[in-house]
C-alpha cells in the first residue's frame, strides 16, 4: 500500500479519516458522523427500539460510549420524536469518579439534555470503594448491582418508557458467546438490542448494538465530547475469559468484515428463543417492593450485610425527592 496516498472519502472529496471494511466505504468526518448516525437510526427501527412520544433515560458514564449514544440519541429524538434524559450515577470512585460526573454535566450541558444526578453518598452514606472493601465481592460486581438498582429505581419513579445503554456490539457478543459455552442460554436475552422484562421494571435498549467500539470513540472524538481519560482503577482488561473471546472475534472480522454484525443480528433474530430459557418468576422484595427474582432483592441483600439495614426502601423515597425537580423539566 502506497503510504503517502491520501484515500478519499467514497462520498465527497474530503480525505478519509476511516475505512469502514464490512461496508465497503472510506469515509470522512461528515460522512462518517452521518453512517454512525443512519446505523443507530437503522437499529432502532430494525428492533422497534423506541416509539413516537417516549421518554428514554440514558444511562450516562461520563465515558466514550454513552456519550456517543447521548450524542446519537438526542440528534435523533427531533427527528424520532421522542424525548432523553440522562442519568449519572456518582460511584465516589476517587477521582475517577469526580472526573466521570465532571465529563457527564459537561456533555448534557452542551446537548442540552436534563441530566438525573444520583450519588452514592448522599443515597448510602458511603461510597463504592467502601461497599467493596465490606462485602469483599469483586467491585464490578457490587457496581453492577447498585446501577442496576439506580437506574431502575429512577426509571420507576421518572415513568419513562425505556432506559437506553451504551453497550456496542464489542462489549455484548463476548458476554453471548461465553453464555452460549456455559450453555446458560437464558442469559443470552438479556444482551440482544432490547431486554423487555415484566410489567414492573423498565425495557433496557442498546441502539450501539451494531456499533463496534472502534466506532463509537471515533465518534465521541470527532465530535469532540467531553469524556472521562481516566480509566476506573477497577477496571481489569486483558486477562478475562471475554476478553480472549473479544479478541478472537476481531481476528475473524479482521479476516471476514462484516462477521460481528450477523453475528448479533443473527442472535437478535432468536432473541424469543433464548428469553423462553429466561423464564424467572418475578416477585417484589419484601424489603422496598422493587422486582425481584427471589424473595428479597439483591439491593437489600447486600445492604444489610455490608451496612446492617436494608437501604432499598430509604433509597427510593431519596431518589424520588430529587427526581420531584426533574419530572417538571
Ligand atoms: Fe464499576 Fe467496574 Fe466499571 Fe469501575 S470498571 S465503573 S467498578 S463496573
Ligand atoms: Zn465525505
Ligand atoms: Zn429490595
Amino acid at each position: 500500500m502506497d503510504s503517502g496516498k491520501v484515500l478519499k472519502c467514497s462520498f465527497c472529496r474530503e480525505p478519509a479519516i476511516t475505512v469502514v471494511r464490512y461496508a465497503k466505504l472510506r469515509l470522512c468526518k461528515k460522512h462518517f458522523t452521518e453512517f454512525v448516525q443512519r446505523r443507530v437510526l437503522k437499529t432502532i427501527d430494525r428492533y422497534g427500539l423506541v416509539d413516537r412520544g417516549w421518554r428514554v433515560l440514558v444511562a450516562v458514564s461520563g465515558g466514550k460510549d454513552s456519550a456517543t449514544l447521548l450524542h446519537t440519541l438526542s440528534t435523533l429524538s427531533k427527528e424520532l420524536g421522542f424525548e432523553v434524559t440522562a442519568l449519572h450515577i456518582d460511584l465516589g470512585i476517587g477521582k475517577y469518579s469526580e472526573k466521570a460526573k465532571e465529563a457527564a454535566e459537561k456533555l448534557c450541558k452542551a446537548l442540552e439534555v436534563p441530566l438525573v444526578l444520583l450519588s452514592l453518598r448522599e443515597l448510602l452514606s458511603v461510597e463504592l470503594p467502601e461497599l467493596v472493601a465490606k462485602s469483599k465481592r469483586p467491585a464490578c460486581s457490587v457496581c453492577g448491582l447498585v446501577k442496576r438498582y439506580l437506574i431502575n429505581t429512577a426509571a420507576l419513579e421518572l415513568g419513562v418508557q425505556a432506559v437506553a445503554l451504551g453497550h456496542h456490539l464489542d462489549d455484548l457478543l463476548p458476554y453471548i458467546v461465553k453464555n452460549f459455552v456455559l450453555q446458560n442460554l437464558g442469559g443470552i436475552s438479556k444482551l440482544g438490542p432490547k431486554t423487555e422484562t415484566e410489567e414492573v421494571f423498565v425495557g433496557r435498549i442498546r441502539p450501539l448494538y451494531e456499533i463496534s467500539e472502534s466506532e463509537a470513540a471515533l465518534y465521541a472524538h470527532i465530535q469532540g465530547l467531553p469524556v472521562v481519560e481516566e480509566v476506573c482503577p477497577y477496571a481489569v482488561r486483558g486477562e478475562s475469559l471475554e476478553e480472549e473471546i473479544r479478541s478472537f472475534l476481531n481476528t475473524v472480522e479482521a479476516k471476514r468484515p462484516g462477521f460481528k454484525v450477523a453475528f448479533a443480528r443473527a442472535v437478535a433474530k432468536n432473541i424469543e428463543f433464548y428469553r423462553e430459557e429466561a423464564e424467572e418468576s418475578i416477585n417484589k422484595c419484601g424489603c422496598c417492593e422493587m422486582p425481584t427474582i427471589s424473595n428479597i432483592c439483591a439491593f437489600c441483600k447486600l445492604t444489610a450485610r455490608v451496612l446492617g439495614k436494608p437501604m432499598g426502601s430509604d433509597v427510593r423515597i431519596k431518589v424520588r425527592r430529587i427526581l420531584a425537580e426533574v419530572k417538571t423539566l
